[in-house]
């Protein structure tokens, strides 16, 4: 008979009735994994915190026009990838595809800079309807910040200090590309020359380049297409059309830069994929992650929060894609998930351990009573479990006021008094 991988049954029919999957792009993250998960989190949060930035939680679904006044209709995200539909009461609504929107709306809502909140961390799923591969899904989590307020090139500085912290502690080897795509008094005049540029090519760009290069043809710097890189690869800098604000606030960033030894290298066709950027952006990359290797990305977006009818705001702000940073840091796996097993043996035994699971479970250790099934199968289970204590309790222990103590890791058993327990866990048995 010809084995067949579970892996590969799509869809399994068990009593006639298809198993429901669930869909391309979307992930169940499984309790062998959520540790990962919690841990780079908690290093996350730890240094958004420590550069005062407060967790905001905003919600999943928007209207859709938060995310195409902002992310720009002329791009991949609004063109092609957005979640969007009608709900009951006949209004476009989109799942998030970013949070940097939905955060400048909930700023201007509320009016959180006046309330004195005015930096920003959020740890949350974002969806994009994209062709799901390697780094790629049509759910996935971004870790980002937003910081509103300050012009001043410290608070690009310290984005870029917290990408460096987040990569250090999770040391993860990528390289910082960074660029000045400079703001609308001095792009008007790039844009200008790179159509120019671009116009006697413009057979030789792929189909939405070709639109692009009447809407909105810096994006063309942006396609993903190798037949358009080629061509975008020796168009003009837009370096050399910076007014000198932009190069001023530009200099500033790598100069604090170099200060804080952040290695970085200016790579003048980053754009980022969305439209609201202004002058500093940046991406992280790694090499080890195959054709999605940007880990990290962000920048400045000075003109956003007006734009959305709030009052004249500059923001900085970075996403780091989290199933990307969890690809590529390496984690030592730890399946261990409880301390001790309580395991009732005898006739009338049950209520007594599982009132002793509770006083365990209030001194902080992680204890699992099993209630029901062999002695054999519960041993199994701990074993499964990699408990380090397994507390048998019979009939006789009962009458003695006694727990028999069994450390697994130590392969020792020894009968302890009911009142010494917690410090014996806590000691360890004596061999
Ligand atoms: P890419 O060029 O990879 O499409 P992007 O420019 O669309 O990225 P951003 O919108 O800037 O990405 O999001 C920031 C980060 O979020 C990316 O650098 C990446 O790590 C992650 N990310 C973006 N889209 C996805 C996705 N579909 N699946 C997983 N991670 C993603
Ligand atoms: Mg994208």
């Amino acid at each position: 008979m010809t084995k067949i991988d579970a892996k590969y049954i799509f869809v399994t029919l068990k009593r006639g009735f298809a198993v429901i999957q669930s869909l391309p792009g979307f992930k169940d993250i499984l309790p062998n994994e959520t540790r990962k998960w919690q841990f780079v989190e908690n290093i996350c949060r730890d240094i958004f915190e420590s550069f005062a930035y407060q967790e905001i939680r905003v919600p999943i679904l928007e209207k859709a026009q938060l995310f195409s006044r902002s992310v720009g209709n002329d791009t991949d995200i609004v063109q092609k990838e957005m979640y969007t539909f009608k709900d009951k009461s006949d209004q476009f609504v989109t799942l998030r595809p970013e949070g940097t929107a939905c955060v400048v709306r909930a700023l201007i809502q509320h009016h959180l800079i006046h309330e004195g909140m005015h930096k920003f961390y959020y740890i949350a799923p974002m969806f994009r309807y994209e062709r799901p591969q390697r780094g790629r899904f049509r759910e996935f989590h971004h870790l980002g910040v937003e910081a509103f307020g300050e012009s001043s090139p410290y608070v690009d500085a310290e984005i870029m200090e917290m990408n460096a912290e987040i990569l250090k502690r999770l040391n993860m080897d990528v390289r910082v590309e960074i660029n000045n795509i400079g703001c609308r008094k001095c792009r008007p005049s790039y844009t200008k020359v790179l159509r120019e540029y671009l116009m006697g090519k413009k057979e030789l760009l792929c189909e939405d380049c070709q639109r692009r290069l009447d809407t909105n043809p810096l994006r063309i710097l942006d396609c993903k297409k190798e037949s358009c890189k080629k061509i975008t690869a020796f168009a003009p800098s837009i370096l050399d059309y910076s007014c000198d604000e932009c190069r001023n606030h530009f200099n500033e960033v790598q100069r604090l830069l170099t200060k804080m030894n952040i290695d970085f290298v200016v790579n003048e066709k980053i754009v980022r994929g969305l439209d609201y950027y202004t002058k500093f952006v940046f991406e992280v990359i790694s090499d080890k992650l195959g054709a999605q290797g940007t880990v990290s990305a962000g920048g400045r977006y000075n003109d956003l929060v007006e734009d959305l009818g709030g009052s004249p705001t500059p923001a900085c702000g970075f996403a780091a894609g989290e199933e990307r940073v969890i690809e590529l840091f390496d984690y030592k796996e730890d399946d261990k998930f409880v301390d001790a097993v309580v395991i009732p043996v005898g006739k009338d035994t049950s209520d007594f351990s599982f009132l002793l699971t509770g006083d365990l479970r209030k001194e902080g250790f992680k204890v699992e009573f099993i209630s029901s099934g062999s002695l054999k199968s519960a041993l199994r289970k701990a074993n499964k479990w990699k408990a380090k204590w397994v507390l048998i309790i019979g009939d006789e222990e009962i009458k003695e006021n006694t727990v028999s103590l069994r450390d697994l890791e130590k392969s020792v058993q020894k009968k302890v008094r009911v009142e010494d327990i917690i410090s014996v866990i806590r000691q360890g048995l004596d061999e």
